[in-house]
């Protein structure tokens, strides 16, 4: 499904940025190349098949996109709206998330394993079969979200908030929970442990 080629920089093993040889760590100019990709992202309500590794945003309204298999993987989002979008098939892998919104969002396949989330609110969304192994999370909530089948395996979770969620096959094996509220949720259908144990 990705069709992405790597980075030109000797020893690089990042994905090159959509339309470039490098990613962007390794462009000359990357502020200029940012901007660009700033000014698209804000345009288009698609964005699809692009690789923008190692990107950083702050304070924009990304409400209504829709993100299809996509990589915004080691990149850094803060204040940023992403409230009623659709991000399906994508990367976040081993980004940081300060203040985000992701309401009414529908999430489906996609990656945030190794990610760090502060202050992120993703309440009302159906986030599933999705990947947040290894996330570090500190006031978040998720309310009122369907989470089937999404991964919080070896997560890190510090007052986060699954109220009245759908956490059937939501899986939280190993994932350390320090003040986590499941109030109203199904959490005797989610996996805390592994039988063989
Ligand atoms: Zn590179």
């Amino acid at each position: 499904m990705f069709n992405f080629d790597i980075c030109k920089h000797e020893g690089c093993k990042s994905y090159s940025a959509t339309g470039y040889d490098y990613c962007l760590l390794h462009i000359n100019e990357s502020a200029d190349v940012i901007e660009n990709y700033r000014k698209t992202v804000m345009k288009q309500n698609l964005i699809r098949n692009y690789n923008i590794e190692h990107l950083s945003l702050a304070n924009e309204d990304l409400q209504n996109k829709y993100i299809i298999v996509s990589n915004f993987s080691n990149s850094a989002f803060v204040d940023i709206d992403f409230s009623e979008s659709k991000i399906l098939f994508s990367l976040f892998q081993f980004s940081t998330f300060k203040n985000c919104k992701f309401n009414r969002t529908i999430i489906k396949y996609t990656n945030f394993a190794g990610s760090t989330f502060e202050g992120c609110d993703f309440s009302e969304s159906d986030i599933v079969n999705s990947n947040f192994i290894g996330v570090e999370a500190a006031d978040c909530n998720f309310n009122d979200s369907n989470l089937y089948y999404t991964n919080f395996t070896n997560a890190a979770l510090s007052n986060v908030t699954f109220v009245d969620c759908n956490l059937k096959k939501t899986d939280f094996y190993r994932s350390k929970r320090d003040v986590v509220n499941f109030k109203y949720s199904n959490y005797e259908e989610a996996e805390f442990e592994r039988s063989w144990e």
